[in-house]
């Protein structure tokens, strides 16, 4: 069974691809700028024995959504499940942020879930069976000073999984979201020690997390037996949100 796992070059993305592939999943590679990186995670899951590839595509972009899956298609064969987990920020206050950067975010976040779930569910449609998972962050669910372009995107992805959860329910398509913490990945690195220290405290686990966790997260709705399990949005975050 096929799986696309969408800017997959590095991060979370990375983990998710190999966490699959262990677990016996065809794993399409999608990245847009990081091609060493893709092509080496490449190597590293065939080495494991797994049918992959890597396919670059900016997923913003729907041309290249529909370039991505045509690609995809012809050489490893149709998307049963698609993670939909590519993500950028570009944060700032409300007052400062510009126009670009509120729609930079809204497209590489946002727009792309749509995109590529609109090119998948046909296929997985018709097969009568499908997987869609798709990243969002706890920020969806609480809000965060200083990126409400992000918030806003990843609260977005969230009411867009329950409503792709409700039209496909009766296809065997599952839709769901997880809303990943405080990960240890390049997208967190840049934040000053000031503010790590400060979302470190509304921890309860004490901790960051690595993307091998989310990675489980994912697995689990991508399995054959979470079939009963849709529409759901599962925080992996030590504990922060428990909401
Ligand atoms: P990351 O380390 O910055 O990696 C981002 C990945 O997304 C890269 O592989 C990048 O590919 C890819 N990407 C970005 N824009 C793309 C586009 N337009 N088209 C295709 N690929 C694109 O980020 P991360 O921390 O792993 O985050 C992964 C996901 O988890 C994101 O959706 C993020 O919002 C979410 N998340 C992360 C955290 C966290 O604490 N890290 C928390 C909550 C949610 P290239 O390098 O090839 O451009």
């Amino acid at each position: 069974m096929l799986a696309l796992v969408t800017g997959a070059s590095r991060g979370i993305g990375r983990a998710i691809a190999l966490e699959l592939g262990r677990n016996g999943f065809d794993v399409a590679v999608n990245y847009n700028r990081s091609s060493e990186q893709a092509d080496s995670l490449c190597a590293e899951l065939k080495a494991m024995g797994v049918n992959a590839g890597a396919f670059q595509a900016d997923v913003s972009v729907q041309e290249d959504v529909t370039r991505l899956f045509t690609e995809i298609k012809a050489s490893m064969g149709a998307v049963s499940i698609l993670v939909n987990n590519a993500g950028i920020t570009r944060d700032n206050l409300l007052m400062r942020m510009k126009p670009e950067d509120w729609q930079a975010v809204i497209n590489a976040n946002l727009n792309s879930c749509f995109y590529c779930t609109q090119a998948a569910i046909r296929d997985m449609a018709k097969a009568r069976y499908g997987r869609i998972i798709n990243i969002a962050s706890v920020v969806g669910l609480t809000g965060n000073a200083g990126q409400a372009n992000y918030a806003a995107s990843k609260a977005g992805i969230i009411g867009f999984t329950k409503s792709a959860a409700r039209e496909y329910a009766a296809r065997g398509i599952t839709a769901n979201a997880i809303a990943p913490g405080f990960i240890d990945t390049d997208m967190t690195g840049i934040l000053k020690p000031e503010v790590k220290d400060a979302i470190m405290k509304s921890i309860p686990i004490g901790k960051m997390g690595s993307p091998e966790d989310v990675a489980k997260a994912v697995l689990f709705f991508a399995r054959e037996e979470s079939s009963y399990i849709t529409g759901q949005v599962l925080a992996v975050d030590g504990g922060m949100t428990m909401c």
